[in-house]
């Protein structure tokens, strides 16, 4: 595939010998639908999708192809199995865009699709494994494969009786609507319990069609949630992020999480402190409603798993009353059972 092929004509000029070079690397891909948000270089759009020079020059320590660990802690490929009651299943390798950050662009240009072979070692697997409930669906994108593909694995997991919740993790919805048809609706809602959690970054994601694929999903009484994923100079700001979230909200997608980036290689012009997201989160805290919050999570390197944090609204710990600041960075104290102080301080972190 040629690097003009998937976007407008004249939209690289000069950069586009360099552009090449990323492409060859880490494949470009656009959505119709995103390809027609785009407006100018640098733009919320632009910036998730289109190549960046940057992505070749990231080979800094900290620059890792796998952050995750997920080949190390995959029973069977594409199966990812990191808590006690919860596995992630790479189902497709395709995707409606390119994220440039995305934490598995190194099966980009490396896929590793899905086979009769693999989709049976994966299901034995978890029919093996009684421990885990709940099956996250995830990609590339699940939502990129055909209705009936869907329905076939969702249907051979269904057949799992320790199986109790489906997930499926997709861009889809905003990245591409059209894919979100009554045919696709039909065999979701035959599969409940089925959660979808949608990526979606930015406000101008939300567009009519975005607004309708959800509403058909949330019609078939599917639960949804969203994962945004904290981009510098893309959404690291409070009032985009409150203009997000709210209006998610108000399409019925509950924010998830927002989540910390991760140090993949090739990703680092991306990435803001974890200050930032504890920043942000402050500025919101109370202000929007508390449905419209996600948590803000760090995926630890190595395959440590996910970790929530929050912006700290204990000031001391003292022997009989814990003081606390509000919102408005008002003090107000709460009395201790007698004897939990230190626990309490070991606890939230606080020597009191
Ligand atoms: C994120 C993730 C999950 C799901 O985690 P929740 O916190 O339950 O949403 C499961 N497995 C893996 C490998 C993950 O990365
Ligand atoms: S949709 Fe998800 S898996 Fe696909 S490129 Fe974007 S971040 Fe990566």
């Amino acid at each position: 595939m040629s690097l003009q092929a998937g976007i407008p004509s004249g939209i690289l000029d000069g950069d586009l010998l360099q552009c090449e070079d990323v492409h060859r690397v880490y494949p470009v891909k656009v959505s119709p639908l995103f390809r027609n948000l785009l407006e100018k270089p640098g733009d919320p759009i632009w910036r998730q999708v289109m190549p960046d020079v940057r992505e070749l020059r990231d080979e800094g320590p900290l620059a890792m192809e796998d952050p995750l660990g997920e080949e190390a802690r995959s029973p069977v490929p594409n199966l990812v199995h990191r808590y006690p009651d919860r596995v992630l299943w790479i189902v497709s390798h395709v995707c409606a865009v390119h994220c440039r950050f995305c934490t598995r662009k190194r099966r980009w240009t490396r896929p590793v699709a899905l086979n009769e072979e693999m989709i049976q070692r994966a299901l034995d697997y978890i029919a093996r494994t009684p421990a885990v409930r709940d099956v996250l669906l995830s990609g590339g994108d699940p939502l990129m494969l055909s209705a009936a593909m869907v329905d076939d694995l969702c249907s051979r997991l269904r057949r799992i009786s320790h199986v109790r919740i489906l997930r499926v993790g997709t861009r889809v919805p905003f990245a591409a609507p059209e894919r979100i048809t009554d045919e696709l609706v039909g065999v979701l809602r035959g599969h409940h319990p089925l959660f979808v959690n949608i990526h979606v970054n930015h406000p101008r994601e939300i567009t009519p069609e975005a607004r309708e694929a959800c509403a058909r999903l949330a019609d078939a009484g599917i639960p949804l949630g969203s994962q945004t994923v904290l981009l510098r100079d893309v959404n690291d700001d409070p009032s985009v992020l409150e203009e997000l979230f709210v209006e998610l909200l108000s399409l019925r997608v509950r924010p998830y999480y927002l989540l910390q980036m991760d140090l993949m290689k090739s990703t680092a012009h991306f990435r803001t402190g974890v200050s930032d997201g504890l920043r942000l989160l402050q500025r919101l805290r109370n202000r929007i409603s508390g449905l419209a919050l996600p948590q803000f999570v760090v995926d630890l390197p190595g395959g440590y798993g996910k970790v929530p944090l929050l912006p700290q609204a204990v000031e001391k710990i003292e022997a009989e009353r814990i003081v606390f600041r509000n919102y408005e960075g008002r003090r107000c104290s709460y009395p201790l059972v007698e004897g939990e102080g230190p626990v309490l301080a070991k606890l939230l972190g606080k020597d009191g």
